[in-house]
């Protein structure tokens, strides 16, 4: 079997852009991938085009060669723009192969080692009463893991809200001031285990808004046992900036939804510096790259925890990962989420593995378990959109 045709879709899907990939071969077998550096899509398209002139013409069976073939295809390999376009590509090539073979991709990856993929959920109400009620609801749901909400006070409101209602706008500017909201938001994690109990996990995402000073200030605000996890207290450019914040607290971190390779996992996992890794799928280097993460988290007792904020097409490949790996927490869903990201709309993507009592019960259709209504894709373009710009009071610059 030869790659004949590699298309990306940079396309608007409900209520964001996505990037879905489709290859081709010259038997009636094709797959489909997602990439996921959300809000840059036409940057990896276009490489994703460069890969084209690749690829036409391999076996799309050695799935570990076109991957060594396009990671190391010039000069300057490596970067979260090539590795999300080549993570697209692999997951294509996974399901073509599962497909040919009739099989599911679970089983050409080591086979299933559990049935379902349990999955934790995120609270969508500020911090406050109403937080504490969803994840009430949740529990009820059958959720036994959370991220609970961070607050975004400072003088801009809520912007987790704002920014649903910002996918429509363009250069939104809102203010962010990491103390009021770190303090904030220690308040209510420490009256929501009080009223959750203790058997709840319990985490909250900080999405790398803070300096090491302020994650430290956060952490040490909240009594021992408040929280099972905290998500990227800070950027992860520096590794050693992180080994300062591990010995000032003693909560687990998990980190890892922004790394582009196994090779910017090695720090975070050679010095323990984290407990969970946020393996991204459509991010890392596809499945034929995560696995490698995982393998080299289990020799330090880490479990993955996938991060998954896209489309049914990541949340397929995150479940074969999941069921085929011995060392997993829980796969991020959307699936309990007030408002989802527009993507479980089975008209433009159907996906195979359903959700019951908070898990994916793995389905044995063969490749990734999605199908593709590619006619809505082709009448599909692409929005201009940026996520909001955040600035602090004072004007200068800060993280989304
Ligand atoms: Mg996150």
């Amino acid at each position: 079997m030869k790659i004949t045709n590699v298309i990306p879709y940079p396309i608007w899907i409900g209520s964001r852009n996505q990037l879905l990939v489709k290859i081709e071969t010259d038997s009636d077998v094709f797959g489909w991938g997602e990439s996921g550096l959300s809000a840059r899509e036409l940057g990896v398209s276009g490489i994703i085009e460069h890969y084209k002139d690749i690829i036409v013409g391999m076996d799309p069976f050695e799935i570990g060669k076109v991957w060594q073939r396009l990671y190391r295809s010039q000069y300057f390999e490596g970067g979260r723009t090539l590795t999300a376009a080549i993570s697209a590509i692999d997951l294509a090539l996974y399901d073509i192969k599962g497909k040919a073979l009739g099989v599911p991709v679970y089983e050409l990856i080591g086979g299933k080692q559990r049935d379902i993929v349990p999955t934790f959920a995120t609270t969508s109400a500020p911090p406050g009463q109403e937080m504490i009620d969803q994840a009430k609801k949740l529990i009820k749901s059958g959720w036994q893991a959370f991220r609970l909400s961070m607050s975004s006070d400072g003088g801009s409101g809520e912007f987790e809200s704002i920014y649903t209602k910002s996918r429509q706008l363009q250069n939104d500017e809102l203010i962010f001031e990491p103390r009021e909201s770190l303090n904030k938001t220690a308040e209510w994690l420490v009256k929501a285990r009080d009223e959750l109990g203790s058997e709840v996990v319990l985490g909250v995402d900080l999405h790398h808004r803070f300096s090491v000073a302020e994650a430290a200030s956060f952490c040490n605000k909240l009594p021992s046992g408040t929280l099972d996890f905290v998500e990227e207290p800070i950027r992860d450019e520096t590794p050693s900036a992180y080994e300062a914040l591990r010995k000032m607290t003693n909560i687990p971190f998990a980190i890892g939804e922004e790394f582009s390779s196994k090779w910017q996992f090695v720090p975070y996992i050679e010095n323990d510096l984290t407990q969970f890794a946020r393996v991204d799928i459509c991010n890392v280097g596809g499945i034929t790259e995560s696995l490698k993460v995982a393998g080299w988290c289990e020799s330090h007792y880490i479990d993955m925890m996938p991060h998954n904020p896209l489309g049914p097409v990541c949340t397929a490949a995150s479940i074969h990962f999941g069921a085929s790996i011995p060392n997993f927490a829980w796969l991020e869903t959307r699936e309990s989420a007030s408002e989802n990201a527009g993507f479980s709309n089975d008209e433009i993507i159907k996906i195979d593995h359903k959700m019951e009592n908070a898990m994916f019960k793995v389905a044995d259709t063969p490749g990734l378990g999605i199908s593709v209504n590619e006619e809505i894709l082709k009448e599909s373009k692409f929005k201009k959109w940026d996520p909001p710009q955040l600035k602090r009071t004072d004007g200068s610059v800060t993280n989304w």
